[in-house]
């Protein structure tokens, strides 16, 4: 299958700079924002529904062959959340660094620590079929918020057999472990062009 474009379904700059980095060189990697293509309302229940709707509302409104990515944080001991709702708890609290504060609080008299970064990804090209993959990174919660490096909720998640928090790694090690990177490497598997 030959592939020379594909848009990156997302307006977040984090996501898309992980995405552009994993998939090949080769492939030339368009931005919603550049063709003026605003994001969808997330109404799905599961990171998998939502990636799939957005790839199908990126593939409408472009003609491209997409890959949309939802993903988020789901702490244990706080029943699965923020998880889907990732985005929105940093919105509705006014930024990242206050929505972690805000974790942080919750997380005080909590044992159990434990958490998951999920993401599922989804591939549309025309005349294929849909796709979507999920990968997930296990870890805990991080006392503090540490590190400067990555995004989102980056310094509040230590990812299991290290005991730095993403924030504190460098952005390459972080993009070669993540749980974009696992569901990448699934999605490849099954659209080996990428
Ligand atoms: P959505 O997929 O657009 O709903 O957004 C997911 C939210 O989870 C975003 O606000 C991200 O910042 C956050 N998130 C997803 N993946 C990561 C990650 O790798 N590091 C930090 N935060 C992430």
């Amino acid at each position: 299958m030959l592939m020379k474009k594909i848009l990156i379904g997302t307006h977040n700059n984090g996501k898309f700079k992980e995405l552009s980095y994993l998939i090949s060189s080769k492939i030339k990697k368009i931005s919603p924002k550049k063709l003026n293509i605003e994001s969808p309302k997330e109404t799905g229940k599961t990171f998998s529904s939502n990636a799939i709707l957005k790839a199908k509302y990126f593939s409408k409104f472009s003609n491209l062959p997409v890959i949309s990515d939802d993903s988020g944080l789901c702490i244990k001991a706080l029943k699965q959340r923020p998880g889907i709702y990732s985005a929105r708890w940093a919105k509705r609290h006014g930024s990242f660094l206050k929505a972690m504060k805000f974790i942080l609080r919750k997380m005080k008299k909590k044992d159990n620590r434990s958490a998951t970064f999920v993401c599922s990804l989804s591939i549309i090209v025309p005349k294929k079929k849909i796709i979507v993959v999920t990968g997930k990174i296990k870890g805990s919660i991080s006392k503090k918020i540490i590190g400067k490096n990555g995004f989102g909720y980056d310094p509040i998640f230590i990812p299991f057999s290290k005991n730095i928090t993403f924030g504190q790694m460098s952005k390459l090690k972080k993009i070669k472990m993540d749980h974009r990177y696992i569901a990448f490497k699934k999605m490849k598997k099954k659209i080996k062009i990428l």
